[in-house]
């Protein structure tokens, strides 16, 4: 079979090379008659060309109409069955494996044993986490319309009314001490003793971190280096003063100081911290981009962002001509924006000797980035680290939450004062924590000191993101219960225990959902390390593992794996094309992704008609570049332009990257799933979300709209803030923002036209099979779609909990497949 090599490739899919071969192209003999019959009619055609470029309105031809029974089923002429084609993009052919199934070629080590089983431990908690989340949703509801302050963030919140559920409480009682895990001590670093705990101003805590000291040879450094590695513990200032040092010196007056976070709210939090420092309002001296938000000014001389951000700023401006210093921060985690910006800054560095570069790291990989950068020297700033005793547990822990959290009410009751610090994966199990540990605490009553629990973790909104560095007050302790963004990239003083279950979320390519998804895995032992080192930084401290000793050794790999070696490189490649690197086999990586994950990411966006059969970025992938979105959502916005619904998919992108959308309270499930319902629409999850945003926006954005429907306002706020955004760079690069009315048709089209690779049939025994690799997956209960049995779907996700369930599913009808990606399915014989 050959590939068809006359794609028009900067025309929607819709409108060329399709089954029907309308301008003749090759390898048409490799098109099955049947749909070649169906299809051939020169005016059918062209017809369908002016529809779907809006010319021409599809109801005054109804005998085009994909004739969409609106119940989900999407009926088509004539049965016909799509599979996905087993050949390369031209441009790769010879050179590479030839099929679809890239595996990543580095696979985290899953520890058998210990490790497994306390992950499926945390696994099975997940349904007690829903269920406590849903109570406390609840009551939230019952209590006050608007967002309000959870329970255990804020202690003085007392016997309101807000009563939590039985079963929290039951669980709150139930300190089982049989569960109580058992200790062996192992010491660990007997590091140098610095430092004392006061409350300072502003400018003695300046003036006590470590990098003050050294701040005039930190400036000779950067003078006399153009490139510059600073190595120092995680609160050493780094990431805090090295900025305001180099401002200070003028390094700020011909150009701003950039400065990347790999995360959101570290940047955030750090710009307001120097802000406050500096003494000015964030958004002014001091700001911070993320995506979706623009905190900076022309006044802006300071300025932190994440890095994906400035890899994007690089697309428009590759020499980065508004920095004279870019401190690319954080570097030992190995974002893949972060590797991605090593190439590229070293190469804008050649053509502009006056821009500076520093790379910071907290770990002690600084000879490879050394290396890296042409051989540059390394800044050492000494540590400031007390001694930290580390414990193991002596057996596997079958639960890393219970035992996390008995730990923590242990230390909480019998050791001295000094704050604690729980590392747990992500959003939904710190809140579960958080809740669990709050009701456990109440349970013991009046008696028991004060336990201050905050939570920190990305979507935390920012009121509270401050909080986590406010000092307990006297006689009371605080627990922190962060994800690994605690590990080095926010620093918390006055923490003395440190607990550690040993696992993290990871993003990373899933070979058999032929998509990334967040996995947890058990950590590095490096980030081990960094972890127990939080322990140490205002006095000796102790660090609680929660896996055995033998588990360390021998089930942690020494490192992190860079991102770049486990992700789908699709977005990347597409920024580098944008660049005109198209060489990628041969670009500069400090460690190379795997051949197999370039190719993988080549073939995708081959597939999506964003490379041409050369290789080389087509328009329609030059224009899916300007988005700061994956290139499957990006595909589906520019070609809603050309179908003429670009308003209806604005939305649904934008309500997409919302999530959480609908409230879902243990005790109404009924009356918020009866009110839902109210929205479903036939073709799916899709339409629904676009009915629920218009719904919003007819009762003006209100929250109270909000209350009444079970929809959660503060995802509503975000779906409108990301659709702001994208509107104006939709605005930027002219491209019209059309409506389609109820022709819904057209929206669904457009989402093939992304989604292609998430379609799923359904499976004559049970459920449905993804075409691409054939994996059983689920119709999600929550779907519009769910009992309605379409017969072929596309997903925008999959969430796995008891099954692998497809999330956000519209019906399809399976010939729009081989429209939107002729070189990826083909119609079967
Ligand atoms: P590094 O980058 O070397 O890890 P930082 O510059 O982030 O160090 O932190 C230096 C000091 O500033 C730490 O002691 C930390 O506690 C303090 N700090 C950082 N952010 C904040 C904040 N938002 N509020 C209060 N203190 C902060
Ligand atoms: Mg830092």
């Amino acid at each position: 079979v050959e590939a068809m090599t006359s794609r028009n490739p900067d025309r929607p899919s819709f409108m060329t090379g399709s089954n029907s071969n309308p301008i003749g192209a090759k390898g048409a003999e490799d098109i099955p008659s049947r749909s070649v019959k169906r299809m051939s009619s020169p005016e059918r055609w062209e017809l369908k060309q002016l529809i779907a470029s809006g010319v021409v309105d599809p109801a005054d031809y109804p005998e085009l109409n994909e004739d969409t029974d609106f119940s989900g089923n999407v009926e088509t002429e004539e049965e016909i069955d799509v599979e996905v084609r087993e050949e390369e993009p031209p441009f790769l052919k010879g050179q590479t494996k030839q099929t679809l199934d890239l595996s990543p070629v580095k696979v985290v080590k899953i520890p058998d044993g210990t490790m497994n089983r306390s992950a499926l431990a945390g696994a099975s908690l997940a349904k007690e986490r829903r269920e406590l989340r849903q109570q406390q949703q609840q009551q939230e509801m019952d209590a006050v319309p608007q967002d309000v302050n959870t329970p255990w963030l804020d202690p003085m919140a007392g016997p309101d009314g807000r009563q939590f559920a039985q079963d929290a409480r039951g669980s709150a009682a139930g300190s089982r001490p049989d569960q109580v895990p058992e200790w062996k001590k192992a010491t660990f670093n007997n590091a140098t003793t610095f430092g004392k705990v006061t409350s300072l101003s502003i400018q003695e805590q300046r003036e006590s971190l470590p990098t003050y000291k050294l701040r005039s040879s930190l400036i000779e450094a950067v003078r006399e280096n153009q490139m510059l590695i600073v190595v120092g513990d995680t609160g050493s200032g780094k990431t805090t003063q090295m900025t305001q040092y180099l401002a200070e010196e003028g390094f700020a007056n011909n150009g701003r100081i950039g400065c990347t976070q790999p995360r959101r709210v570290a940047a955030m939090s750090v710009a307001k911290r120097v802000a406050e420092e500096v003494g000015c309002r964030v958004g002014q001296e001091v700001g911070y981009t993320i995506r979706f938000e623009d905190c900076t000014s022309p006044e802006t001389r300071i300025k932190y962002m994440t890095d994906g951000m400035l890899l994007r700023e690089c697309l428009i401006d590759p020499e980065m001509s508004q920095y004279s210093v870019v401190i690319l921060d954080e570097a030992h985690e190995r974002t893949i924006s972060t590797d991605v910006l090593f190439g590229l800054l070293k190469r804008a560095a050649k053509k502009r000797p006056d821009l500076k570069l520093v790379i910071t790291s907290a770990t002690l990989d600084a000879d490879k980035f050394a290396t890296y950068f042409n051989n540059c020297p390394i800044f050492t700033i000494p540590g400031r680290t007390y001694p930290v005793e580390v414990l193991y547990t002596k057996d596997p822990e079958t639960d890393y939450l219970d035992a996390a959290l008995i730990t923590v009410m242990q230390i909480h009751l019998s050791e001295p004062p000094g704050d604690i610090l729980l590392f747990l994966t992500g959003q939904e199990e710190i809140d579960t924590a958080s809740e669990i540990l709050f009701e456990r605490m109440k349970a013991l009553g009046n008696d028991v000191p004060e336990l201050i629990i905050l939570p920190v973790y990305s979507a935390l909104p920012s009121e509270m993101q401050s909080r986590i560095f406010d000092p307990a007050p006297p006689g009371s302790r605080k627990v922190v219960i962060a994800t690994n963004i605690a590990e080095t990239s926010i620093t918390i003083d006055g923490i003395y225990y440190v607990i550690d279950p040993g696992f993290v979320k990871q993003n990373k390519w899933d070979a058999k959902l032929g998509m990334d998804s967040l996995v947890v895995v058990p950590i590095s032992q490096a980030a081990a390390r960094q972890r127990a080192g939080r322990a140490g930084r205002t006095g000796p401290g102790k660090c609680y593992r929660l896996y055995t000793e033998t588990a360390y050794r021998n089930e942690m790999l020494p490192n992190t794996i860079p991102e770049i070696q486990l992700l789908n490189l699709s977005m990347t490649v597409l920024t580098l094309k944008a660049m005109g690197i198209n060489d990628l086999l041969h670009f500069d990586f400090m460690d190379p992704p795997p051949e197999n994950n370039l190719i993988q990411a080549l073939e995708q966006l081959y597939a999506l008609q964003a490379l041409d059969d050369e290789g080389l970025l087509t328009r329609l992938g030059r224009k899916m570049a300007e988005f700061p979105l994956d290139p499957q959502l990006s595909k589906m916005l520019i070609q809603s332009v050309d179908l003429g619904c670009s308003e209806e998919i604005l939305t649904i992108v934008a309500m997409l990257t919302a999530q959480n959308v609908f409230y879902r309270p243990k005790e109404k499930q009924a009356q918020a799933d009866q009110k839902k319902a109210k929205f479903h629409q036939p073709e799916g999850d899709h339409l629904t979300l676009l009915t629920v945003y218009n719904g919003w926006k007819g009762s003006k954005f209100s929250n109270a709209w909000c209350f009444d429907n079970y929809i959660q306002a503060r995802s509503m706020k975000r779906a409108q803030d990301v659709r702001k955004q994208l509107l104006g760079i939709m605005d930027r690069y002219r491209h019209d923002i059309v409506s389609c009315g109820r022709n819904y048709t057209k929206v669904c089209r457009a989402l093939v036209s992304g989604y292609f690779r998430n379609a799923a049939k359904k499976d004559p025994q049970e459920g449905y099979k993804t075409l691409l690799e054939g994996t059983p997956v689920y119709i999600h209960p929550s779907s519009a779609l769910f009992n309605k049995g379409p017969e072929w779907v596309i997903y925008h996700e999959i969430v796995f909990t008891s099954k692998e369930y497809m999330r956000e599913i519209t019906a399809i009808d399976p010939k729009w497949l081989t429209e939107a990606a002729p070189t990826f399915f083909r119609i079967a014989d």
